[in-house]
């Protein structure tokens, strides 16, 4: 816990889970929400630190002629090559996590909780010490395949990789503090945000 009282969810779950819609579902109950997929997004369009590392050290190839990330180019090449992919967190890793810190301070005396939606939350480890506790946005591969379809228009083949690269969902179900199985209405995903609000801003849940 910090020293402010602040306690921090951090949300978690893979691909097409849900994540976002919940991370909105609490941000309309007055929750501040603080997502590093978001952070990141904001880092691969210029002006940005970020971008001139990856134009050093893997070549403007990689970057846009509008100067943001070819995010297209760069998940192939990360997929097929582990040190490109090394290479590619060091250089957003550290400054995202450093935004996250700057947002929690800010946030820190005007709420009892905030959301911080990491979506690799248990592949990673970076959070772990700053959470308080876990938020997992729960469903089956099937819902997954076919929220991402709908989403974005790719493939089932290019999904599944993803979801393959992605810690399985027995283990995220046994590290989560809490669970919202989202496999049913929004609205019915509503009421599980509301409940867990509820909880989360009386405090008496189960910090880990
Ligand atoms: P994530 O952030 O985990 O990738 P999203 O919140 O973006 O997932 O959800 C993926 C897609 O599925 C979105 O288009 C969203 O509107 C839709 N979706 C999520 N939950 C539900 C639900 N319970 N019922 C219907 N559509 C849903």
């Amino acid at each position: 816990m910090r020293a402010d009282g602040m306690k921090i969810i951090g949300l978690t779950g893979g691909i097409g889970s849900g994540k976002s819609t919940v991370a909105r579902l609490f941000a309309e109950l007055g929750v501040p929400v603080i997502d590093t997929d978001e952070i990141a997004h904001e880092l691969s369009h210029p002006p940005s630190k970020a971008l001139e590392q990856i134009a050093l050290e893997f070549g403007t190839d990689f970057i846009e002629k509008e100067g943001g990330l070819n995010r297209a180019r760069m998940r192939e090449l990360i997929f097929a090559d582990a040190d490109a992919k090394v290479k590619l967190e060091n250089i957003f890793h550290p400054r995202i996590k450093t935004i996250v810190m700057q947002q929690l301070d800010k946030q820190a005396i005007h709420t009892p909780y905030v959301l911080l939606v990491v979506p690799l939350l248990f592949e990673t480890n970076t959070y772990s010490s700053i959470i308080d506790s876990s938020l997992l946005v729960d469903c089956s591969e099937e819902h997954q395949i076919e929220r991402v379809k709908l989403r974005s228009g790719l493939k089932n083949t290019e999904i599944t990789a993803i979801i393959a690269n992605q810690l399985p969902r027995k283990a995220r179900i046994q590290r989560a503090n809490d669970i919202i199985l989202n496999e049913s209405t929004l609205a019915h995903l509503q009421s599980s945000v509301s409940a867990l609000h509820q909880r989360y801003q009386d405090q008496t849940c189960r910090f880990t």
